[in-house]
């Protein structure tokens, strides 16, 4: 029986002590922590993801501003913002919600937002400062995934990590993350060859791949730390992982469920983000 890493629970001690810090830092500076959300278009999943990302400011006492932009936003009007919000002294994070209209250019809006307000840690030179282990900001899912671990007890060092997703936003800046700990890290994708053998390796196996209970008990050696950061609505409109928990878990020593693990953590590194930026642009 594998001990179940309770990432509600695990969120809601961070989001605790960054709501302390965040009480600290207007106590002694007279402002709070900012965070602009920016999101364009109607698509749904988006805008649950906007309100959350909100609520949780709320929650931790940050100051927030929300811009809902129409459908019809040109690149030219969506640059104006991020130059704006650029310059804006009561902002420390900007976070353009992901995927934009197609007649959007995210790349442009990835580079537009000040690298030192980047929260999200997309921005090419905070990718660049992730690789050279010198960061301020970590891109969320991934350092929630070092949370996790670190808060649980896991040890990384020395381990064999397999990663498995190599997207710029959850699977290469995880390899990068459990190497910065030591561990022995293997990347895996779609092309790699016999994947359950690399898989059957790791002492810790970061699931990755967007695929609903991909990963069978065949594929997981006894006693591995599985984490799961995939989520998948099923066809009933459930929400599961990549990794199919109820073959996993009685070989597991540690596991994520889906939802209730990963997940929680997402939006708690993004308040966590911009409270170091917030200290960073008051030094
Ligand atoms: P992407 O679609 O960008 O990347 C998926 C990766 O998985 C690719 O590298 C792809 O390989 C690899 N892959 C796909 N199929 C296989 C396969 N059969 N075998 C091995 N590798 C495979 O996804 P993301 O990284 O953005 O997201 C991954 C999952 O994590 C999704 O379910 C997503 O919803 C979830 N997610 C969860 C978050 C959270 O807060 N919990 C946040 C972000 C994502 P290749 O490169 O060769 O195509």
């Amino acid at each position: 029986m594998a001990k179940i890493i309770d990432g509600k629970a695990i969120s809601a001690e961070i989001r605790g002590e960054i709501k302390e810090a965040a009480a600290k830092f207007f106590e002694e500076n007279g402002y709070r922590p900012g965070l602009a959300v920016v999101i364009v278009g109607e698509d749904p999943a988006s805008q649950v993801y906007v309100r959350n990302k909100k609520k949780a400011c709320d929650e931790v006492g940050f100051y927030s501003e929300v811009y809902e932009l129409p459908e019809s936003t040109t690149q030219e009007e969506l640059n104006a913002l991020i130059d704006k919000l650029n310059g804006d002294s009561k902002i420390h994070g900007i976070l353009c919600q992901l995927p934009l209209p197609k007649h959007l250019d995210e790349k442009e809006v990835i580079l537009r937002i000040d690298p030192s307000k980047d929260v999200d840690a997309f921005h090419p030179v905070n990718v660049g400062n992730i690789m050279i282990g010198e960061y301020s900001f970590l891109p969320c899912t991934p350092a929630g995934v070092m949370e996790l671990l670190y808060r649980s007890g896991i040890e990384i060092s020395g381990k064999e990590c397999v990663v498995v997703g190599r997207s710029n936003i959850v699977g290469k800046p995880q390899a990068m993350l459990l190497l910065h700990a030591n561990g022995t890290v293997t990347i895996c994708h779609s092309r790699t060859k016999d994947l359950s053998e690399v898989c059957r390796r790791a002492d810790i196996l970061v699931a990755a791949i967007g695929k609903a209970d991909f990963f069978t008990a065949d594929m997981v050696k006894e006693g591995a730390v599985v984490i799961d950061v995939g989520m998948n609505r099923r066809a009933d409109g459930k929400l599961t992982g990549d990794v199919d928990f109820a073959s996993v878990e009685p070989k597991a020593s540690y596991i994520t469920p889906v939802p209730g693990g990963v997940g929680p953590m997402t939006i708690t590194m993004l308040m966590k983000n911009t409270l170091t930026s917030a200290i960073n642009h008051n030094k």
